[in-house]
């Protein structure tokens, strides 16, 4: 059976998806490293235990931390030497530890414990993410990026609209100065 058509790891990746928009809403969607914010960068939802290893842990609000995309992910816009959490990990998890020891405890704490993972756990999960305010509100990247989108077509709109009228202005013009030399031709 693959794994999305598994009820429970269908409903544990919608926990997950949940508990990242959650977790980024409540940093305000600012880089923990960096903390430039949306919508000047993209920012993403990243595990601090491995969603792989600590599958129990994977939908835990506190265990997902906000990053920017450069610091989260390493790719062909991001040199593998600078720091990204996924790029640097043990410099990652150094930085987190000293920056947020409080939460490096209780995580490294529920790490060591063993959670059974049953459908029952899942849909406890998903209520309880369900009651963190508006935790399903589209990321703000997005909606600042569809509104600036917007901004441009009404921009193109409006430019359109007044050049339309300046030609229609210039079109009269030239229909008044074609009948007076029609008539002046006339007269002669
Ligand atoms: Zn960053």
């Amino acid at each position: 059976m693959s794994k999305t058509k598994d009820p429970k790891e269908r409903l544990r990746k919608r926990c997950v998806t949940l508990a990242k928009q959650t977790a980024r809403k409540k940093a305000k969607y600012a880089c923990a490293y960096c903390g430039r914010k949306e919508p000047d960068v993209r920012t993403h939802g990243s595990h601090i235990y491995s969603e792989g290893v600590y599958k129990s842990m994977s939908a835990d609000v506190d265990n997902i931390l906000c990053l920017c995309a450069i610091h989260h992910l390493v790719g062909t816009w991001n040199k593998s030497d600078k720091w990204s959490w996924h790029g640097t990990p043990l410099e990652a998890i150094e930085w987190f530890k000293e920056k947020y020891p409080n939460q490096y405890e209780v995580l490294k704490k529920r790490s060591q414990t063993i959670v059974v993972c049953d459908m029952v756990y899942w849909e406890d999960k998903l209520e309880e993410l369900k009651s963190y305010p508006q935790a399903t509100k589209k990321p703000c990247y997005n909606k600042d990026m569809s509104r600036t989108v917007k901004t441009i077509l009404l921009g193109e709109l409006r430019k359109k609209t007044a050049k339309k009228t300046r030609l229609e202005r210039e079109l009269k013009r030239v229909v008044i100065e074609e009948e007076e030399l029609e008539a002046e031709i006339k007269k002669q």
